[in-house]
């Protein structure tokens, strides 16, 4: 559209300001027989870009005609459904609009709806930070609520039906909606903390680590290790213990951004995932949580009593760059798990990264 704006000054200008896609494109269609997914499929072949990318555009206003069987066809049509759930997000009624996009995903790419939900929940989740970074606000917070809500209705399609079938009447009092939420969060959380568990961070990690692989961007992997934490245990008992790991939680939660991923991967050790964030911005993370980490005072249940008490913790992170790569996830985390230990040897409480900062050498040789 900006090569035909380009190519043809003011003909976009004809149209009113407001005309949407649809009206574009009938607009486009009319005066050059043609409409902008053509001319830039067009474009892109004669900019020599591979097929896929030419086919997507190409029938990105017409997905259905995309060959089903087929990768390159598939993928055609996870783009074309990617800009029209771009629009039902900026649709003036996201409500009729979401409804709509997730009959058309099903039809589409055999997408359920709860499916929708899940992908309508996490780009409302990301778009914040995609607002940053164009530095702009690119939903207000009631569109984001109304999304949410449209998210979680859509998330509960698939548990209504189940639900009827095993026993109708016992759970017709309950919302199926928060119902279906809270089953779905039991299998991906850690029971004490709130925290995602170890499966639920394999699953993801395994995702993040591909998407960062073949869209060459950063993958901090931040390993937290709470300092001597058995002395809590003993000093105060075990309620203490399990007061301060859902503190630290807390803590961690509150420091992070909507995008990271915090999960629970032992007792008294946690793994964060930063997908999107800079080498650079995960260190000040890093540094950041450690000071909140030391300086809140946890008020925890001591022999009937309360008692505050403080904790440190060392971190350990590894980055999964483009120029110095993992293996696999496993090999990520390895080299975060080994930052911290290198971080308990300097002294603890405070950040050691993977491949930055040698550990020092565990015993004198000769
Ligand atoms: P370091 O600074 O070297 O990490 O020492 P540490 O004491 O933190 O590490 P260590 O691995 O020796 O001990 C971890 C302790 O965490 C031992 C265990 O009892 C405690 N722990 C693990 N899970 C839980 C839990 O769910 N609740 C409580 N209260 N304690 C836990
Ligand atoms: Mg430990
Ligand atoms: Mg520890």
């Amino acid at each position: 559209m900006l090569a035909l704006d380009r190519a043809k000054p003011g003909f976009y200008g004809e149209l009113p300001r407001e005309a949407g896609h649809a009206e574009r494109i009938a607009y486009e269609r009319q005066h050059l027989g043609e409409d902008h997914a053509a001319l830039g499929a067009w474009l892109l072949g004669s900019w020599n870009l591979p097929d896929d990318l030419v086919l997507a555009v190409e029938l990105s206003h017409s997905p259905e005609q995309a060959d089903r069987a087929s990768l390159q066809g598939q993928f055609a049509r996870c783009v074309a459904l990617g800009g029209e759930l771009a629009s039902a997000f900026l649709a003036p009624d996201v409500r009729v609009s979401i409804a709509n996009f997730a009959a058309h995903a099903e039809k589409v790419i055999g997408l359920k709806p709860e499916q929708v939900g899940k992908v309508v929940e996490r780009v409302t989740e990301l778009t914040p930070d995609l607002g940053r970074l164009f530095e702009t606000t690119l939903l207000s917070a009631e569109d984001a609520m109304a999304l949410t809500e449209q998210a979680q209705e859509l998330l509960a399609a698939r548990s209504v039906q189940s639900l009827q079938k095993i026993d109708s009447l016992e759970h017709a009092a309950h919302s199926a909606a928060a119902r279906s939420a809270e089953l779905e969060d039991a299998t991906r959380r850690d029971a004490l903390t709130g925290a995602f568990n170890r499966r639920h961070l394999d699953e993801r990690l395994a995702v993040e680590f591909m998407a960062a692989q073949t869209g060459g961007w950063d993958l901090p992997a931040l390993f937290v290790d709470l300092d001597h934490f058995k002395k809590v245990n003993d000093s105060y008992g075990h309620a203490a213990g399990d007061a301060v790991l859902r503190g630290a939680v807390g803590l961690l939660q509150q420091t992070l951004r909507a995008g990271d991923l915090i999960a629970r991967y032992g007792g008294e050790e946690f793994v964060v995932l930063l997908p999107g964030t800079s080498a650079a911005d995960a260190r000040a993370l890093g540094e950041r949580l450690l000071k909140v980490l030391r300086e809140h005072e946890h008020v925890v249940p001591v022999d009937g009593g309360q008692r505050q008490i403080q904790v440190t913790a060392s971190l350990g992170l590894a980055i999964q760059t483009p120029k110095r790569p993992f293996p696999n996830p496993a090999a990520l985390l390895a080299g975060a798990d080994a930052a911290v230990y290198a971080a308990k040897r300097a002294g603890r409480d405070r950040l050691m990264e993977c491949g930055i900062t040698p550990p020092p050498p565990l015993a004198k040789t000769g």
